[in-house]
């Protein structure tokens, strides 16, 4: 049985991704920065033995990478779906006085780790597996009307073109590559005013992961399963 691999498992959407895969008897890898301090997963792998695997995963470092992947090759498994979930956002910005670190972590968490973790584990992929990134409309050059968090919205303009440069690559593979936008959802990133708690808006991505189709593969969808422009 393929596994579903998803990446900064140990809160927010990341981690009710996690959940809701195992209530549904799927057999998932959760990567975090720190296992030893993810208490929840630690205790998900105990409520379901043998279904969840908590790994180390560091964005984007090359040798993290590396490690994650040399394990799931000792272990031979396949990953039938990747959430390329793991991101960050730099609060506060104001155009004037953006921050050279703060673009280039955010590109390096936010594009650079996706694309380099789907281009190791492509080996690893199952045959037409599913490939999930999480990307947000304000990485949509075509809707794009304000100035928040420029840091974040080019970062994200750039796993778009990941996105799409993935679909492209893993075609051979049969593989189904999404940029897919969570909606604004109560999280840490989030905040509490978000309209969206993480339960709603994951057991909504799952479905539209679910019903894609070949074709659907490069497109740039919302929680819901809408086309969002580029
Ligand atoms: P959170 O800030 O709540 O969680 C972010 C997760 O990413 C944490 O597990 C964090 O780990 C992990 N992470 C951050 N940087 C790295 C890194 N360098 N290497 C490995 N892991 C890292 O975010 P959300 O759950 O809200 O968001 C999940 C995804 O959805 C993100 O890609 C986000 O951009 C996207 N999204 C979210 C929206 C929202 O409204 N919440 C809207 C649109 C898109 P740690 O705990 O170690 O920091």
């Amino acid at each position: 049985m393929a596994h579903a691999l998803v990446t900064g498992a140990n809160r927010g959407i990341g981690l009710e991704f996690v959940r809701q895969l195992l209530a549904r008897g799927e057999r998932v890898v959760a990567t975090c920065r720190h296992p030893g301090r993810a208490l929840e997963l630690t205790r998900l792998a105990g409520a379901h033995p043998g279904h969840l695997l908590v790994l180390p995963l560091t964005l984007p470092d090359t040798r993290s990478i590396a490690e994650l992947v040399r394990e799931i090759a000792t272990l031979d498994l396949r990953i039938g779906l990747l959430v390329n979930n793991a991101g960050m956002l730099v609060e506060g910005e104001r155009f004037g006085a953006i921050d050279a670190k703060a673009l280039a972590d955010s590109f390096a968490t936010n594009a650079q780790g996706p694309f380099l973790l789907a281009q190791a584990l492509a080996p690893r992929l199952a045959e037409g597996a599913r490939v999930a990134n999480l990307t947000s409309t304000l990485g949509s050059i075509g809707s794009t009307d304000s100035l928040y968090s420029p840091s974040y919205s080019i970062s994200k303009a750039a796993l778009n073109m990941a996105s799409r440069l993935l679909a492209l690559a893993l075609e051979p593979r049969r593989a189904i590559v999404i940029a897919l936008c969570p909606g604004w959802v109560r999280t840490d990133m989030g905040g509490a005013n978000a309209p969206l708690g993480a339960p709603e808006s994951v057991a909504a991505m799952l479905r539209v992961i679910d019903a894609l189709k070949p074709g659907d593969s490069g497109s740039f969808l919302s929680e819901r399963g809408h086309p969002i422009p580029w």
